[in-house]
């Protein structure tokens, strides 16, 4: 594998466990949901998340995601309940597409893509660091919304205007005063399992909130995703698409609903 992962056939998913051998391992995400063969837990708790707009900080282009990045050095924005056994910080949001509207989240449910995928990563403060939290299997948490073409959302426009300022690889930008629980759906149902990253290093680190209910955004709005570069701004442009993982083994792995 050339020395950068990435998502073409020469550095892609395939290759990943060449450089990072846990990527083959026993709990890799994403997965295929077959909604047939999930139980309901009784004992899983509705969630709720309070985000502080205030530690919204910047946006950034890293050539295989538009990430924006929150304060994460206190308790600001928090995550509670669910199947978590206590708080947890948001560190950042970001999103899987893929090159048209037809494709591109990375779980699957009954063997439906979805547009795409957001990813807001929280971690357990109770290990410290960040660093720290990422090897233990309960130190991420990641609440995954798939993104279903519909309605214009609105909320998701504050986001997407602000990626003019991110076109190409390695841009940042100041991004503040959001709120991202503004792009949660009105039902709170989930689907939670125990899995990974689904970028390198794939640590198996994350318990998995996967909102059973799309966000809905419009095909203008996904194109406008579409509009950014993985390329640098000195080099041919080449469109930031398909940056999305397979589903990967369930390997023996119980997934379990909120819902009945
Ligand atoms: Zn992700």
């Amino acid at each position: 594998m050339a020395k950068e992962w990435g998502y073409a056939s020469h550095n892609g998913p395939d290759h990943w466990h060449e450089l990072y051998p846990i990527a083959k391992g026993d709990n890799q995400s994403p997965i295929e949901l077959h909604t047939k063969d999930i139980r309901h837990d009784p004992s899983l708790l509705p969630w709720s998340a309070s985000y502080d707009p205030g530690s919204c900080k910047t946006i950034l282009n890293n050539g295989k995601t538009c990430r924006v990045v929150f304060d994460d050095t206190y308790d600001r924005s928090m995550l509670r309940g669910g199947p978590l056994t206590g708080p947890y910080r948001l560190r950042q949001f970001h999103l899987h597409w893929g090159a048209s509207d037809d494709h591109g989240s990375e779980h699957t449910v009954d063997g439906v893509k979805y547009a795409a995928e957001l990813h807001l990563v929280h971690w357990n403060p109770k290990y410290n660091t960040y660093g720290e939290a990422l090897k233990q299997p309960d130190g991420i948490a990641v609440v995954g919304i798939f993104l279903k073409i519909g309605r214009e959302k609105g909320e998701f426009q504050l986001f997407l205007d602000a990626l003019d300022k991110v076109k190409t690889k390695g841009k940042e930008a100041p991004f503040t005063k959001f709120d991202p629980s503004c792009l949660f759906p009105a039902c709170r149902d989930y689907w939670t399992y125990h899995g990974s990253f689904t970028t390198p290093p794939c640590e198996e680190c994350i318990v998995w909130i996967l909102l059973k209910e799309p966000m809905t955004v419009s095909s203008d709005q996904m194109a406008k995703l579409r509009s950014l570069f993985s390329s640098a701004e000195n080099e041919p442009p080449v469109p930031l698409v398909g940056n999305w993982r397979p589903p990967q083994p369930i390997k023996g792995r119980v997934v379990k609903a909120s819902f009945k």
